[in-house]
């Protein structure tokens, strides 16, 4: 007997067929797992940002944070801003599948904003931050990232028409908060609640309605959302027109995109739904 005998060429050939057989098995059940964990931990910092919304607004008499307009100042009091006291790790403002700085287009891209000249002021807490700019392709100051965007209609907006709009919700102490998005999965650091139309063509398309901005795929068929009640959760993306966006919004109006707004005929919603985004037709009507 040899007993320098190893492999043959066509054992070894088995071998790796065979494992190639069982990567192409598992691999498709590794990524849906991936997925799903990253849509867990992107819910659990959303219900983080429930605890900071919590804990600010009970020390400022159920109001969210201020933002006047027509006063360029009123930018540092963004909610990156205002709330950061309150988070410490900046990737708290970042959905876990869109966390790269680099991506700035489509469903898992990310914001970028600049503190610019608005960062000397003392009272400014993002003065400190360093992160990834992409038109300079380089970490610099002042210069903060993220990927959730906030409902601007909870803004506590001071000065201008806007001050006595009755569409602003202002403070948490409403009723049906848990149907009133705050916080959630969006292209843009916010998104204009009056703003809600037409879904988008496809995943991931920025333009107007603003509401395009949160109807983003990135957690297979739904977003997630911390409301105002706090608590947060995932929702359907053809959910999101039945949601109580601002105080006048009415998701049975007619010309809507939710089955009430049909009277009830699920067909028609349904053609609707096909006819305006066919990216989305598998996903359930609401
Ligand atoms: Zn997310």
């Amino acid at each position: 007997m040899d007993k320098k005998r190893g492999f043959t060429l066509i054992e070894l050939l088995v071998v790796i067929a065979i494992i190639a057989l069982l990567m192409s098995i598992l691999m498709p059940a590794l990524s849906k797992v991936r997925k799903q964990a990253m849509a867990v931990v992107c819910r659990s910092r959303l219900k983080q940002w429930g605890v900071v919304f919590s804990m600010y607004t009970g020390e400022n008499d159920n109001y969210f944070h201020a933002r006047e307009i027509g006063n360029t100042a009123g930018y540092r009091r963004m909610w990156p801003y205002t709330y950061k006291k309150l988070y410490s790790d900046p990737k708290m403002r970042f959905c876990p599948t869109a966390e790269n700085p680099k991506l700035v287009t489509g469903a898992f891209g990310t914001w970028n904003y600049t503190v610019g000249s608005y960062r000397p002021l003392p009272d400014c807490p993002m003065a400190g931050e360093r992160e990834y700019d992409v038109t300079t392709n380089s970490v610099r100051d002042g210069f903060f990232t993220g990927s959730y965007g906030m409902n601007r209609s909870v803004e506590n907006m001071q000065g201008g028409a806007t001050a006595t709009d009755p569409a602003f919700w202002r403070k948490v102490d409403v009723k049906g908060g848990a149907t009133v998005p705050v916080l959630m999965d969006c292209q843009y650091l916010y998104y204009n609640p009056s703003s809600i139309g037409i879904p988008p063509a496809y995943n991931g398309e920025y333009s107007t309605p603003e509401m395009h901005w949160i109807c983003i795929d990135r957690h297979m068929g739904f977003t997630n959302i911390c409301f105002l009640d706090f608590s947060a959760r995932k929702v359907g993306l053809k959910e999101l027109w039945a949601l109580k966006h601002d105080r006048l919004y009415n998701a049975c109006a007619s010309g809507g995109w939710t089955i009430c707004s049909f009277n009830g005929d699920k067909t028609a919603c349904h053609g609707a739904w096909h006819d305006a985004a066919a990216w989305m037709d598998k996903m359930p009507e609401y």
